[in-house]
This record gives C-alpha cells, sequence and structure tokens, in this order.
C-alpha cells in the first residue's frame, strides 16, 4: 500500500526532475530521508513503560507536522518484548510492548518512524557471558560508565557490534514497521578511543604493529596507522549496519551520529562518503560557544554531503554546562538553533528527554517554528547554495595541528586550539556580509571548485601534495586565494616540509623558525594597495601572534605594501618604543596572475583576530576577499546594521536569502534569552538569465516586499528582522 505522503513524494519528484535535470547537476536524492523537512524525537528512559501514554505524545509530535519521528527500540535497554540473548528488556516492561505501541501509532499518523538505538554500553550479564564484547584498560578490567557504572563500555571491533546490534536490528525490523535505525553515540566525529580488549590487541598487533598512544597524537607512526584502521572499521560497520536494516526493506536506512561541527578528529569527508543521512548531534552550545556554532556545523555537513541529507539535533532540554535535562532551554535559544539549521540548509531535529515531563515549556517552542516550517516546505527545499566564495575546510589541521603555535596565555594544555584560524575568518566572513560556502580539503575537485571566484584557506598547515596539487590547478584556472600562516608548511601528518608546498603561489619561501606567542608586534603600511583601504591615519596596523619568516621569491615584484615590524615590550610604558622600527620583511605578500589573485599572509591574523577581537585584522581580511574577487560582484549582498549570518540558495520553486540576527549581548556566551531586532536589509539577488520574478515575500514577517528587476539583479529591502527572516524570491 503506498501513503498519501509516499504518493505526493513520488509525484512530485518525477516532476522535479523534469524541471531540474540539468547536465551539471547529480539526480537529486528522492528518498524519504533525504525529502523529509521536519523530524522529531521522545528519548524513552528505562521507566518510562510504567507510565507512558502513548496517544498524546503522538498526539504532540503530530502536532509539528513530522515527517519522521525517532522512538527508543533498543541497545542498551529494549523497549519490546525483545528475544534475543543480553538484550536487556526495560525492568519496568512488564508485560507492555512500549516500542510496538507507538511504532503503530507513529505509522497512523503518516509519520516514519526511525530506531533511536544505542550501541555502546550493556548491563553486566552480557559482561560476564560475553566478556569479548566490551573495551578493556590496560589491565583488562572493563570500562563502567561515569553516572551509571552498571553498565560497560561495548568495543566497536568487537562481535557485539557485527553480530548482537546486526541480530537486534533484524529482531525490530522483522516485528515493527520500522524505516530506520539511528545509533545514539556512535561513531561521532570527534577523538579516536583506545582500548585494550582481545579483538583490539589482535587489531595492534596484525594492523597497527604496536599499541597506540591514548591522545591524538599523529607525529607517533602507531596513531597513523591506527587512525587508519580505526576509520576503516567505522565505515564497515555502517556499510554493513546499512545492508543488514535493508535485507528486508530497500528503503530503510542506517543514520550514525556525526557533528562536532567544525571540531572534527575523525574524516568528516570519508564518514559522508558512506552516509546515506548524516545526522549531527550538535544540540546546543556552551560556555562562551559563538552563537553561529549550529549554522557553521549546517556548513560542515554540507561540504561532505553536497544536497543529500542532513539533520541536526536541537536539545530542548537544557543541555548547557552543567546540564539539566528536564528543564527547558531559554526558547530565543532553541528557536535561534532550529532557525541556523534550517537556514545552513539542514532538516531540524527537535529533541526532548523522558517521557513524563513536569516542565512542557519547550512544547510549544517545537511546535511554532515546525509549523511555520511546514507552513513554507518547498522554500526549504535547495537545490544549491549561491556563493562565489569558498572557505577550505582545513580537516587534517583541525585532526592533528601541533605547531609551536601557543596562546601568551596557554596553560599547559597540549594541543592549540586548532579550530581559532577558521572561527576568526568566519566571524570577519560574518562581519563583512559575506557569502560562502566550506569545501572540504578533500574534495578540492575542479567541479566542486568552479562556482567559487576566491579559495580562503585558513592556516590549513597539514596538506597533503594532492592537497596542494588540487589548489594550485585552481589558481592555474583563474581562481583567487588566500592563505595564511603555516598553510601547507607540512604534509598531511605534520611532517614539516623544507619550506611551504604553495611557495609558488605564495611567492614567499620559509626563513626561519617560527616566530611568537609575541604581542606587541606591527604591520607597517609601507606602500598604499586597494586591500589597505580604511585605514587612513595609521601607518601600524596590530600584528598577528605567531608568524613565520618568509622572503619573496621575486626580487623584481612590486614593493611590499605591509611589513613587519617585530615585537618590543609591551611592558612597562618607559620600555615601549620599537627597538627596529621598519624592516623589510613582508608581512604579507600579494599577487596578480591575470585574474587569479593570491593574498598570503605570514601571520596568523585569522587567529588572532579571533582571540583579540581587534577589529583592524577583521577588515584586512573583509578587504583581502573583497580585492580577491576583483571587478566581479558579488551574486548576493546584503546591506545594514547589525551582525548576521546569512545564506543565499537556489530553490526548488525559485530562490530563498535567510538571514540569521546575531547583533545580541549573548553572541558569544548563550543562551540567548530575548532578541535585540535589527532595521531594514538593503538586498541584491541575481537571478538566473531571463528568469522573470513575479514575487518577493518575506516568509517569517510573512507579507509581500516590494522589489524591482533590472535584468538578472533582483532589488528589495529585508524589512527588520528579528530572529530570522526568509525571503522567498519566485
Ligand atoms: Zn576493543
Amino acid at each position: 500500500m503506498i501513503t498519501r505522503r509516499e504518493f505526493l513524494a513520488a509525484s512530485s519528484a518525477s516532476l522535479l526532475i523534469g524541471a531540474v535535470g540539468t547536465a551539471t547537476e547529480q539526480t537529486p536524492d528522492r528518498s524519504w530521508y533525504a525529502t523529509m523537512r521536519r523530524c522529531g524525537q521522545l528519548n524513552l528512559n528505562e521507566r518510562d513503560p510504567l507510565t507512558l501514554d502513548v496517544a498524546s505524545w503522538i498526539d504532540y509530535w503530530a502536532s509539528l507536522k513530522l515527517d519522521a519521528l525517532l522512538l527508543n527500540g533498543g541497545g542498551i535497554v529494549a523497549f519490546y518484548p525483545t528475544e534475543v540473548a543480553y538484550h536487556h528488556r526495560s525492568e519496568f516492561l512488564g508485560s507492555r510492548d512500549l516500542f510496538g505501541e507507538l511504532a503503530r501509532a507513529t505509522k497512523a499518523r503518516g509519520m516514519r518512524l526511525v530506531a533511536r538505538m544505542d550501541c555502546n554500553y550493556a548491563y553486566e550479564d552480557a559482561l560476564k557471558a560475553h566478556p569479548e564484547w566490551f573495551e578493556r584498560n590496560l589491565n583488562g578490567s572493563p570500562r563502567p560508565h561515569g553516572e551509571s557504572p552498571w553498565l560497560f563500555k561495548t568495543c566497536m571491533f568487537s562481535p557485539y557490534f557485527t553480530d548482537q546490534m546486526a541480530a537486534i536490528y533484524r529482531e525490530l525490523g522483522s516485528r515493527y514497521p520500522v524505516d530506520g535505525f539511528f545509533t545514539n553515540g556512535w561513531p561521532s566525529a570527534g577523538d579516536l578511543t583506545v582500548c585494550h580488549c582481545e579483538s583490539c590487541q589482535r587489531v595492534y598487533r596484525e594492523q597497527v604493529g604496536g599499541t597506540p598512544p591514548d591522545q591524538v597524537d599523529a607525529t607517533n607512526e602507531r596513531y597513523r596507522k591506527y587512525y587508519d584502521v580505526y576509520m576503516a572499521r567505522v565505515l564497515d560497520v555502517w556499510r554493513r549496519w546499512q545492508a543488514v536494516v535493508t535485507e528486508k526493506r530497500p528503503d530503510s536506512v542506517y543514520v550514525g551520529n556525526l557533528g562536532g561541527g567544525i571540531r572534527t578528529v575523525k574524516n568528516v569527508k570519508r564518514l559522508g562518503d558512506v552516509a546515506p543521512w548524516f545526522n549531527a548531534d550538535h544540540q546546543g552550545r556552551s560556555g562562551d560557544t559563538a552563537i553561529w556554532d549550529c549554522a557553521q556545523q549546517g556548513r560542515v555537513a554540507r561540504s561532505v554531503m553536497g544536497g543529500r541529507a542532513v539533520t541536526n539535533v536541537t536539545g530542548a532540554y537544557s543541555n548547557s554546562r552543567p546540564t539539566w535535562r528536564h528543564v527547558t532551554k531559554a526558547p530565543a535559544e532553541t528557536t535561534m538553533w532550529m532557525a541556523q539549521t534550517a537556514a545552513s540548509g539542514m532538516v531540524p531535529w527537535f529533541h526532548w528527554l523522558g517521557g513524563a515531563p513536569e516542565d512542557t515549556r519547550w512544547k510549544a517552542v517545537g511546535r511554532d517554528f515546525f509549523n511555520w516550517l511546514a507552513a513554507n516546505e518547498s522554500h526549504f527545499r535547495n537545490r544549491r547554495s549561491i556563493a562565489d566564495i569558498a572557505v577550505l575546510y582545513p580537516q587534517d589541521t583541525i585532526a592533528f595541528y601541533r605547531s609551536g603555535a601557543r596562546s601568551l596565555d596557554w596553560r599547559g594544555a597540549d594541543r592549540v586550539q586548532t579550530t581559532d584560524y577558521l572561527q576568526g575568518l568566519y566571524y570577519a566572513l560574518l562581519e563583512g556580509r559575506i557569502f560562502f560556502d566550506f569545501v572540504h580539503e578533500d574534495d578540492l575537485a575542479a567541479e566542486t571548485l568552479r562556482p567559487y571566484r576566491a579559495l580562503l584557506i585558513p592556516n590549513a598547515a597539514y596538506l597533503s601534495d594532492e592537497h596542494c596539487r588540487r589548489i594550485r590547478e585552481y589558481a592555474a584556472g583563474g581562481g583567487s586565494l588566500l592563505a595564511t600562516f603555516e598553510t601547507s608548511r607540512y604534509n598531511e601528518w605534520g611532517d614539516a616540509r623544507p619550506d611551504f608546498s604553495l611557495a609558488d603561489l605564495f611567492g614567499a619561501s620559509v626563513t626561519g623558525d617560527l616566530v611568537g606567542p609575541v604581542g606587541n608586534s606591527y604591520m607597517r603600511i609601507d606602500h598604499p594597495h586597494p586591500l589597505l583601504n580604511g585605514f587612513d591615519g595609521t601607518a601600524l596596523l596590530p600584528g598577528p601572534e605567531h608568524r613565520v619568516p618568509i622572503r619573496g621569491a621575486d626580487a623584481n615584484a612590486a614593493p611590499v605594501p605591509l611589513t613587519v615590524v617585530p615585537y618590543y615590550p609591551a611592558f612597562p610604558p618607559e620600555m615601549v618604543f620599537p627597538r627596529t622600527p621598519r624592516t623589510d620583511q613582508p608581512a604579507a605578500l600579494f599577487r596578480q596572475n591575470g585574474r587569479s589573485r593570491v593574498a598570503y599572509f605570514s601571520g596568523d591574523i585569522d587567529r588572532t583576530f579571533w582571540r583579540s577581537g581587534n577589529p583592524d585584522l577583521g577588515l584586512l581580511l573583509q578587504n583581502t576577499v573583497r580585492w580577491l574577487r576583483g571587478d566581479e560582484r558579488p551574486p548576493v549582498s546584503l546591506e545594514g546594521h547589525g551582525i548576521v549570518e546569512a545564506f543565499a540558495w537556489d530553490t526548488e520553486p525559485g530562490y530563498a536569502l535567510h538571514v540569521l540576527n546575531y547583533t545580541n549581548p549573548n553572541m558569544t556566551r548563550g543562551f540567548v534569552r530575548t532578541f535585540y531586532a535589527i532595521g531594514p536589509q538593503k538586498a541584491e539577488f541575481r537571478v538566473a538569465s531571463g528568469r522573470r520574478i513575479k514575487s518577493v515575500r518575506a516568509l517569517r514577517a510573512g507579507k509581500a516586499l516590494p522589489f524591482t528587476q533590472a535584468g538578472e539583479t533582483v532589488l528589495f529591502e529585508v524589512p527588520g528582522v528579528t530572529v530570522y527572516e526568509v525571503v522567498a524570491i519566485v
């Protein structure tokens, strides 16, 4: 039997393939999970079978107009009368088949059902019967859970993953109308773990050549081998599980748990290649995490998934530090998180934990947002991002970088914040209102980079020869380039090269050891350059905290606009004067070769911008992007007051401009508790040639906007933005 929803999906799919299918675009993924736009999750606890009111819960989720609902199947705790040995039935299950009741009710309301699983822990009876399933410390002891020590950590290399979990998926799939399976907490995009169980010892012996270090340490040969073996196992388990869940249901799917925003250690490109659906378990922020953390996650996921299924979980509970599972997060923060999810092209997945909430304030927050999404669904069907600037996602550097770079207030942590470079560039791009996409360093093919006028590389210190070859090819084809600091100084694992691999592109060579960390160094404006616009009234700009000493390769080059003024003491004031006020050492090199422009900064100006907040450095980065673009106008521009993040999409009905208002005292420290509306924003949007725009509509404000069209350019004003506005241009 085909449901109405499936019928609609199938018929719109055939229509769209007809309309969209141009030669340059891939056939869109029309699986149910790629076309869903709203997802929800009730995360049950072991006691819930005593009291859970299935009907009222399903009413709530249906009121969100969900396409798919995630409900606990099993793993740690089975919420149905399982027959799989050592699959622990909820001790409160009694004669109830809670998963079965929920499954029937979910399907009756036309929602897809995804079984939420947990493969990471099991009970002591399993440990006794199958000691080989569990992770071990060096002394052979199992690893109990920190807060629930009656549970023990299972090992990914053991048959628990290949046999036991597969048996559980098969049982659930044979009994219930399950459309997909999701594993909590696995594999994650974060650090690798080292285990000493039998299976792992065999792996170390046969494939690694000894025990890998416990910490991320790419200087260690055994860690490098382990990284590859570990990734191979993750991908192998992922493929096996996808095969198991599709044995009887070809349209079923296995989805693992990724996320981590820009802080990934596992290679997300390799994970994305095997994942039909990328779920970012990126539920919220805490501490001083920047407000844009969710939109940034969307950019990472999209860089490896293209237009395929990407979801992002929003925790409706207060997942700060400390965390509270059973009270509502600040509604403004929750709304902002869902808005960033949608704006960046991901599908929101609204999540509550526990079947008997005493705080229900979160319910309306999700319902309001999801109903608005549902009413405007077609405008969230994106075909491609519209941006002419690409930011390289420096996977290996973020995962492994250990340069001499340290911050002044560094207190003994053994790793630099490898994301600070990207974060600084990101902040500058937001302030500069520049539309951009992330591209993953393992996906620098000519066709990926073709839409972009410039590629920005925030200290990709670790790059392989192949990465460098691709970057060189891009520049040779006319692409422009920004690179900072140690970019290409090391290979992908961090082995130092005698010089930058991209020395030819930068026109710069390394002449000595890294300088820094130092404050109170400067860049001197020695010669005018378009890149230095906006700095009237000063001959000095703030210098980077670290720099690579370089010399220019070309003796006949134009005079160097920015030169290094070396550090001198900042204290006491009597001592604060430059000992060497002028040098001829370049702080940056700007070159032009035909259409291609290259700007290389020898300092970590992106990271220094992020750490110091000095706006001169932000302006310098923004000016650089403008110069790289040359005379070409950006496809979309947005002018006005306020700090915003904006996305432009080519959508199925036309185009959409998404504007997120980050102007908030809680921009770099959550939670947002209220919004501070910004005024009108002037937009210029380039559409396909010959396309006549009939309407421009603000979907949050719910009103038509006046506009004019001159050729390919559509001009309109986005009315004031409180939290989020989406302008549909059709
Ligand atoms: Zn193990």
